[in-house]
């Protein structure tokens, strides 16, 4: 039987595809922000770990609270520190969380990726996207100006059923219909990391407003359509995520 978080009062319903509440610099106020946003009707956040160093808080953040799905990956800021045995670290904490889905991952060639070797990027991401197929778990890609290569390599490892969120999604409106027959979903950036639990839910809300009015949606309908592609996409196997727990 799925946990199913707190059902905030509010009419509208969200889900946090992307975020890092486990990053230091929220991490205490985390509990928090959490039942801050549950008030505004956040009611899943989808926390990714970044590194070997943060995965272990991530799976206890996720022990901690039901409305947190976690997600591990290494991601490409921190391929250089990564260990020899990275990879047998990362399928262990899949296989001790098996609620768990893959990210947050990718490729930059943006002004600090740049400055990260481009070969071992795309043999770290190319590896754990083979893994987040095998272990058939939607994955959270980063990208920052490499959409180009990003699309090569999805379209030789792909297609991805169990689904890739492409957060904070910046490529050519061109692209997009290459990554959605591929199994691509997009997000917003993560609002909410670094963010008091005030601001985050006016932020929420006025990009709600913004991207409702350039859809010609309410603002209603663009929230229950983003909360139940966020649900369809995190309710694989095994997930603490049930759509019949989150229906109503
Ligand atoms: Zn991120």
């Amino acid at each position: 039987m799925a946990q199913a978080p707190a059902r905030a009062a509010s009419a509208v319903r969200l889900f946090d595809a992307h975020c890092h509440l486990q990053d230091p610099r929220v991490a205490a106020v985390a509990p928090a922000l959490i039942r801050a946003a549950a008030t505004s009707g956040v009611a899943r956040f989808a926390v990714n770990g970044t590194s070997e160093k943060d995965w272990h808080l991530v799976k206890r953040m996720a022990e901690d609270h039901p409305a947190v799905v976690p997600c591990f990956g290494l991601h490409p800021w921190w391929v250089p520190e990564r260990s020899p045995d990275w990879m047998d670290s990362l399928r262990r904490f899949f296989s001790e969380t098996p609620e768990a889905a893959v990210g947050e991952i990718g490729l930059d060639k943006g002004s600090h990726g740049k400055t990260i070797d481009f070969g071992d990027q795309v043999e770290v991401f190319w590896r754990q996207l083979e893994l987040a197929k095998e272990l058939d778990r939607p994955v959270s890609v980063h990208c920052v100006r490499a959409f180009g290569d990003l699309l090569e390599i999805l379209k030789q490892i792909g297609p991805f059923p169990a689904g890739v969120l492409l957060h904070s999604y910046l490529g050519s409106a061109e692209m997009v219909s290459g990554f959605a027959n591929l199994g691509c979903y997009f997000s917003l950036s993560g609002f909410l990391t670094g963010m008091k639990s005030s601001k985050a839910k006016k932020m929420l809300k006025s990009v709600l407003k913004y991207v409702a009015s350039l859809l010609e949606m309410s603002e209603a309908e663009l929230a229950e359509t983003s909360y139940k592609n966020a649900i369809k996409l995190f309710s694989y196997p095994g997930s603490k995520v049930h759509p019949e727990a989150e229906a109503n």
